[in-house]
C-alpha cells in the first residue's frame, strides 16, 4: 500500500505567486519569503495589493485558469496515479490551487485556505495546519501506507524526513548541498523511477 506524497509549486507547476504575478503585471506581488522574514507580514503585503487592484476570487481563479502545469507534469501525474495513490501536499491556498487542478485532472490537493467575505473579496488567509506536510506522511503512515516524497525546497524537507524515502525534485544546488542524505531529480523520467525504486526498496513495489 503506497501513497506518493508531492510538493506542488516547483515540481508540477511554476511558482504560483510568481506566474500571477506575471499574468497581472503586478510587481508586487513577486515578493517570496525571501524578501520578508515573517510570512505573516508578506500575506498582510499580498491581500493588500489583491485588495488595491480590486481583485476578488472570481478574477484570481480566471488568471490561474491561464497559468499552466509545467511542462510534462500531467503526464508524468498520470502515470503516478495509474499506479499508486497520490496526495499533493502544498503550502498554497485552494483558492490559487484548484484551477491548476483542473489542468492536472484533479489530484487530491491537501493545502490552506483563502477566507472570502460575500462579495469575494479575500480578507484573510487560513493555515489549516503548521508544517502539515510532515504531519500528513506521518498520519498516512500511521495507516500502514509506504510514502515515497519529492518537494523541491526546504518546506519539504520534513516530510522528505518523515517518509520512507525522500527526493528532492528540482531544488536548488544549496538545498541540494544542505540535505544530502536525499537522491536528487531533475526530470520527470528520473523522478518516476526513483519513486519506484523507493518502493521497491521497501518491499512493496
Ligand atoms: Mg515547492
Amino acid at each position: 500500500m503506497e501513497i506518493v506524497c508531492l510538493d506542488l509549486e516547483g515540481v508540477l507547476v511554476p511558482e504560483i505567486w510568481i506566474a500571477f504575478a506575471e499574468k497581472t503585471g503586478i510587481p508586487e506581488l513577486k515578493a517570496t519569503t525571501r524578501d520578508y522574514s515573517d510570512y505573516d507580514e508578506l500575506m498582510q503585503m499580498r491581500l493588500g495589493v489583491l485588495d488595491k487592484h480590486n481583485l476578488g476570487l472570481n478574477d484570481i481563479n480566471e488568471v490561474i485558469s491561464n497559468i499552466a502545469p509545467l511542462a510534462g507534469a500531467k503526464a508524468f501525474l498520470d502515470k503516478i496515479r495509474d499506479e499508486y495513490q497520490l496526495v499533493i501536499l502544498s503550502d498554497t491556498f485552494y483558492e490559487f490551487g484548484m484551477p491548476l487542478m483542473r489542468q492536472l485532472g484533479l489530484p487530491t490537493l491537501f493545502c490552506h485556505r483563502l477566507e472570502t467575505d460575500a462579495n469575494g473579496r479575500i480578507i484573510n488567509y487560513k493555515l489549516r495546519l503548521t508544517d502539515h506536510k510532515r504531519k500528513a506522511v506521518e498520519a498516512f503512515k500511521q495507516l500502514n501506507f509506504n510514502i515515497v516524497a519529492a518537494g523541491d525546497s526546504y518546506n519539504d524537507t520534513t516530510m522528505l524526513k518523515a517518509a520512507d524515502t525522500g527526493i528532492l525534485f528540482r531544488a536548488p544546488q544549496n538545498v541540494i548541498e544542505e540535505f544530502p542524505q536525499y537522491q536528487s531529480a531533475v526530470e520527470y523520467d528520473d523522478l518516476y523511477n526513483k519513486i519506484v525504486a523507493g518502493f521497491t526498496a521497501a518491499g512493496n513495489g
